[in-house]
């Protein structure tokens, strides 16, 4: 079974189509990278699939279950987004607790998760200071650690280290990527930047106006490449 299957997603935006029919079957425990120009469909496709935004025609189904009419909450995912959006009044600890604690979670469960998420990106020593006394780099571990006390079995990521500097941006896609070894978990992860396409992913989505022209291997998507346009943007050798 696919954990999560997107079945010929159709979204338009008055009258300019921005989705044309897009299937994709994402295995468990795969990091799909979602890569392509600004403004092919990348974040629409996201937010289809997180429930954020309702499409025209399609399904969405996540582990089995069709979840097209359900809210993003019922889900069962987690989204970081590019800007982190934390609360600025509240501890980190409470950033990552607040969540679980609206959803009615017992203390004790909270306590936990929070103690076990902040172990695992390194972030013990920030719980008791608020977002403004932190870096970028750590506000988007805690805006990553948020999203992982919700689910840890699937998350989506929209490209979440454009905010960051080159340097950082590296050190995080490598951290990203053993998280996603710890955990096993599902990532769909959206960016418009090659490199980290092509090192992080299992496999590329590469879009293009609204269409996956290739879903494949990063090698095979390099060195196969199924469009002219697939080849200019991962820069294939002619
Ligand atoms: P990407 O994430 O790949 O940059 P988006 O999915 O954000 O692309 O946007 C795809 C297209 O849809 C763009 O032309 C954008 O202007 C348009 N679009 C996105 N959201 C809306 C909206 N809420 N209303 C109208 N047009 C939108
Ligand atoms: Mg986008």
């Amino acid at each position: 079974m696919s954990s999560i299957s997107v079945r010929r997603i159709k979204k338009s935006f008055a009258a300019l189509t921005i989705l044309h029919s897009v299937d994709m079957e994402i295995e468990k425990g795969e990091f799909v990278v979602i890569l392509g120009p600004s403004g092919c469909g990348k974040s629409t496709l996201l937010n289809v699939i997180a429930g954020l935004e309702e499409c025209d025609e399609g399904q969405i189904v996540i582990e089995g279950k069709d979840v097209s009419g359900l809210e993003p909450s019922e889900r069962g995912l987690a989204m970081v987004f590019q800007s982190y959006a934390l609360f600025p009044a509240m501890t980190v600890r409470r950033n990552l607790s607040f969540g679980m604690e609206i959803a009615g979670t017992p203390k004790a469960t909270v306590a936990e998760k929070v103690a076990w998420v902040a172990k695992l990106l390194q972030i013990e020593a920030l719980l008791d200071r608020k977002p403004g006394q932190l870096s970028g780099g750590q506000r988007q571990r805690v805006a990553i650690g948020r999203a992982l006390v919700r689910s840890s079995s699937i998350c989506l990521f929209d490209e979440p280290l454009s905010n960051l500097d080159a340097k950082l941006r590296a050190e995080t896609r490598v951290e990203l990527k053993q998280l996603h070894e710890t955990l096993g978990s599902t990532m769909i992860y959206v960016t418009h930047d090659q490199i980290e396409a092509m090192t992080m992913a299992d496999r590329v989505a590469v879009m293009h106006k609204g269409k996956v022209e290739q879903f494949a291997h990063p090698q095979s998507v390099y060195e196969k490449p199924a469009s002219l346009f697939v080849a200019g943007f991962v820069g294939s050798p002619a």
